[in-house]
């Protein structure tokens, strides 16, 4: 079945909103099994609204309109609705009704403005919105389906994850999508071209994707097909053979990010974790901490800046500052140790780099990085180049660090 998305709103051809509802509704399409042939942005003008639905749902068979839903003036996608399938707005007491617990659940009286939101569509149906005022409406006729769902990111997702996905789902689509992503890092793009490309042989309806970022390379593994099965069967075996190949840099799927993988492997092993951090200034904390549980093995982090707190509070010694500079190996050793010592942690990592755009030198170009682990066994760093964005380059220093632990924790050499 082919879809199509037209997301609604000035703010997106303004460029003030990056159309991230456009990528989560491809996605979830995707997953289940059908095409997206388009991606339509629109501004907010009524006539245009109505002529992209009309267009839209004679080329396929599923068409998601996001964007416009509210109760205000400006939101005017309802108008296009019932002028494109020439229908009448119809009062909906339960939907008032919903709306009025909505607002009373949170102790304010309902804005007359919201009645607005139970005139709906003749013959719609209507999917619950469980983090706003607007529902999504739906109008199936032969040969198509039509959703529209709140522009607002949040209200988007829960009603597509939670009622369009599964709706959808319960169609007869022809054929069956399976997608899985294995999520690399620690090796660029080509590198992990080489090793997987020379003996890779794709089965029909079998595509691998690389998709790079600055976090690692994720490797998209889509295949499609009419059997179930034969689609299940053909997208583990090129898995497998992508974790024979590279199953070194592969540390999670679809969902999985680095910190809650490395997260899980501290608390499976009961191990605790600090981090002293120059030239990322919190970031890598702050990466582990946004995983929930994370109070279980991460103990704290110092913030060594300048090379005073090094110093006074890190306790590494003057005569290395001087000798190799702040952003040295040896000084990313002496900074992983103390922090070790300092929070009485299983592993201590630490950060001390050239994140740019100043502050480069011959030997020491803007990128270079240097980053320690000490763990029980002792403590190592490694020296990584990365590129001249201030922004990118803590990032990936973060990253990396945290697959240098995960490496250390599986050990993986
Ligand atoms: P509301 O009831 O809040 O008015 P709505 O359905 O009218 O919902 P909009 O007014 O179009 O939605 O947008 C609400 C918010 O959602 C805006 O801040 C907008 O920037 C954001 N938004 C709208 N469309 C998108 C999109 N395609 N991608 C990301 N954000 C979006
Ligand atoms: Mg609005």
């Amino acid at each position: 079945m082919d879809a199509e998305i037209i997301t609604i709103g000035d703010e997106l051809l303004t460029g003030h909103t990056v159309d991230t509802n456009a990528a989560v509704i491809a996605e979830q399409l995707t997953n289940i099994g059908l095409s997206v042939r388009s991606i339509y942005s629109i501004g907010d003008s009524v006539e245009r609204i109505e002529e992209a639905i009309r267009q839209a749902v004679i080329r396929s068979q599923v068409v998601i309109a996001t964007g416009g839903l509210g109760p205000t003036d400006d939101d005017i996608t309802k108008k296009a609705i019932v002028k494109a399938f020439k229908r009448n707005l119809v009062f909906h007491e339960d939907v008032l009704d919903n709306l009025k617990a909505r607002f009373a659940g949170r102790g304010i009286k309902m804005p007359a403005i919201n009645q607005n939101q139970a005139l709906l569509p003749q013959g719609a149906t209507f999917f619950p919105n469980r983090n706003g005022s607007a529902v999504g409406i739906c109008i199936a006729e032969e040969g198509f389906i039509f959703i529209a769902l709140p522009g607002v990111p949040m209200e988007m997702n829960q009603i597509l994850v939670d009622e369009v996905v599964p709706h959808l789902k319960g169609l007869k689509t022809r054929r069956t999508v399976k997608v899985i992503k294995l999520r690399t890092t620690g090796i660029v793009e080509s590198k992990l071209a080489e090793l997987i490309a020379p003996d890779l042989k794709l089965a029909n309806g079998v595509r691998l994707g690389y998709l790079p970022s600055f976090s690692g390379v994720d490797l998209r593994v889509i295949v499609e097909g009419d059997e179930e099965e034969e689609v299940k069967d053909k997208a583990l075996e090129l898995v497998r053979y992508l974790e024979r190949t590279a199953g070194r840099y592969i540390y999670g799927r679809d969902s999985d990010s680095l910190e809650g993988v490395v997260g899980h492997l501290l608390a499976d092993n009961d191990r605790t974790l600090s981090v002293t951090e120059s030239c990322t200034g919190g970031q890598l904390g702050m990466l582990i901490t946004s995983v929930p549980g994370s109070s279980g093995y991460f103990v704290g982090g110092l913030q060594a800046y300048s090379n005073n707190v090094k110093v006074q509070q890190l306790k590494v010694s003057e005569e290395m500052l001087v000798e190799h500079g702040a952003v040295s190996e040896e000084c990313a050793l002496e900074m992983a140790e103390s922090c070790r010592k300092l929070f009485g942690s299983d592993y201590a990592l630490s950060i001390t780099g050239i994140a740019g755009p100043d502050g480069g030198s011959d030997d020491k170009p803007v990128g270079a990085t240097f980053i320690g682990l000490a763990t029980a066994h002792g403590v190592h760093a490694r020296r990584f180049s990365f590129g001249t964005d201030r922004q990118t380059n803590r990032s990936r220093a973060c990253y990396a660090a945290l697959e240098l632990l995960r490496r250390e924790i599986l050990d993986i050499k």
